[in-house]
C-alpha cells in the first residue's frame, strides 16, 4: 500500500510511520515546516522518521500548500493538528481553527477531487474531548457531543467535515483517541511533565486536585487501532473510540509513576485548565466489534515504558535521532 501519514514528526504520527514502514508499506511522511513539538524533540524525531526504509519525508503545510501528492495514496492517516486544550484558548483559537479545521477541510477536498476509483481511504484523528466530561458510564460513540474548549470544538468540526466528505463518496473513519501516553509523548502532556520533573527532583506540576480521571491509552495500542482502522472495511464516516476501557485518577497514576521511579510523590498544584474534562472514559464495544481491538497495555507496564524513554533521552547527544 501507499500510505500518507500527516503529523509524522509528532508523537502518534512518528509511531504510525514506524508501524506502516515496518510492515513493508510505502510511506509519505508529512509534517509542517514549522513544527509544534519542542524544537529538540521534534527535530530528533523527524530525523529518525525521515531515515526509515521505505519512507519519503515531505515538509508541507496542510493549511496552505498544494496537496496533490498527499491525496495520491491508498490510505491517508491524518494526524496533523494542534492538540491540547490549554493552548487552544486566547490566540491559540485561531491556530487550532487553521491547523485542525482548515487543514482538514483542504485535505479532504483534495481527496474528494480525485477520480472515484483513485480516492484514498482517510483515517482522521479525533479526540475524546468532543464528549466533554464522561458521566457515570463510559462514553459511547452515539452520545451527544459537548465540546468544552476551542480545541474540542475544532475536533468536532473536523469530524463533521469528515462525515460530509463521506457523503461525497470518501471512505473516512474518525478515531476518537483518549489521553495517549508512552515513548515520545508531547512535552506539554501530563506524564511527560511528571516524569521530567521527577527525574530533575522537582515537584510534579498537577492541574487541579488530581482527582480527575482518564482512559489513559498506550501509544502502542493506539497504533494497533489505527492500522486496523486503515485495513478494515468500515461504513464511511463512522466514529470509533480508541481508549482504554478503564479510567484512572491522575493522583493514582502519579502514585504508580513515583513508585516506579522510587521518588516521593511531591506535587505542585496548578490552576485547573478551563474546558479540561474531569473524567474521560471510553466505551470500547464498537472498537472491539469493528476493529477487533482492545487496549492491551495496563498503566503500570505502559508507564515503565515511558519512563525508560525519558531516561534514554537524557543519554542521547543533542541533535542525534532518537527512538
Ligand atoms: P503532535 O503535536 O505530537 O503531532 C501533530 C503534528 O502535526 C506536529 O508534528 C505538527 O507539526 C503537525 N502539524 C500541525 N499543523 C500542521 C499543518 N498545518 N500541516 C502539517 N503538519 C501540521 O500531536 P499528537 O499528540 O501526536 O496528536 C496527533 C493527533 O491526534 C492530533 O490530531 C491530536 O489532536 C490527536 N489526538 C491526540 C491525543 C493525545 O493524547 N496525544 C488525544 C486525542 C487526539
Amino acid at each position: 500500500m501507499r500510505v500518507v501519514v500527516t503529523g509524522a514528526a509528532g508523537f502518534i504520527g512518528s509511531h504510525v510511520v514506524d508501524a506502516f514502514s515496518g510492515a513493508g508499506h510505502e510511506v509519505l511522511a508529512v509534517d509542517a515546516p514549522e513544527r509544534s513539538l519542542s524544537p529538540g524533540v521534534a527535530r530528533r524525531t523527524w530525523a529518525r522518521v525521515a531515515t526509515r526504509p521505505g519512507v519519503v519525508a515531505a515538509e508541507l503545510d496542510l493549511a496552505a500548500d498544494d496537496l496533490t501528492a498527499v491525496s495520491a495514496a491508498d490510505v491517508v492517516v491524518h494526524l496533523a493538528g494542534r492538540p491540547g486544550v490549554r493552548d487552544s484558548w486566547g490566540p491559540g483559537k485561531a491556530v487550532v481553527e487553521r491547523d485542525n479545521v482548515a487543514a482538514t477541510r483542504r485535505l479532504l477536498a483534495a481527496c474528494v477531487q480525485r477520480p472515484p476509483r483513485l480516492r484514498p481511504k482517510v483515517v482522521v484523528a479525533s479526540s475524546s474531548s468532543v464528549y466533554g466530561s464522561a458521566g457515570p458510564r463510559p462514553n459511547r460513540e452515539d452520545d451527544p457531543l459537548k465540546p468544552a474548549s476551542p480545541y474540542a470544538v475544532s475536533k468536532a468540526k473536523a469530524e463533521r467535515l469528515a462525515r460530509t466528505a463521506a457523503g461525497s463518496g470518501l471512505r473516512t473513519v474518525l478515531l476518537r483517541y483518549f489521553s495517549v501516553y508512552g515513548p515520545r509523548q508531547r512535552p506539554d502532556m501530563a506524564f511527560h511533565r511528571f516524569v521530567e520533573a521527577a527525574l530533575d527532583g522537582r515537584p510534579l506540576p498537577v492541574f487541579g486536585d488530581g482527582r480527575s480521571s482518564r482512559s489513559f491509552t498506550h501509544v502502542r495500542d493506539v497504533v494497533a487501532a489505527t492500522l486496523a482502522a486503515a485495513a478494515e472495511d468500515l461504513a464511511p464516516g463512522v466514529a470509533v473510540n480508541v481508549g482504554h476501557a478503564e479510567h484512572v485518577a491522575v493522583r493514582d497514576a502519579i502514585a504508580m509513576l513515583t513508585g516506579a521511579l522510587g521518588v516521593p510523590a511531591q506535587i505542585r498544584r496548578e490552576t485547573p485548565v478551563a474546558g479540561d474534562a474531569t473524567r474521560t472514559w471510553a466505551d470500547t464495544s464498537r472498537a472491539r466489534e469493528l476493529l477487533g481491538w482492545t487496549a492491551a497495555t495496563d498503566l503500570a507496564e505502559g508507564l515503565a515504558d515511558q519512563i525508560a524513554w525519558h531516561r534514554g533521552l537524557r543519554t542521547v547527544p543533542e541533535g542525534a535521532a532518537v527512538g
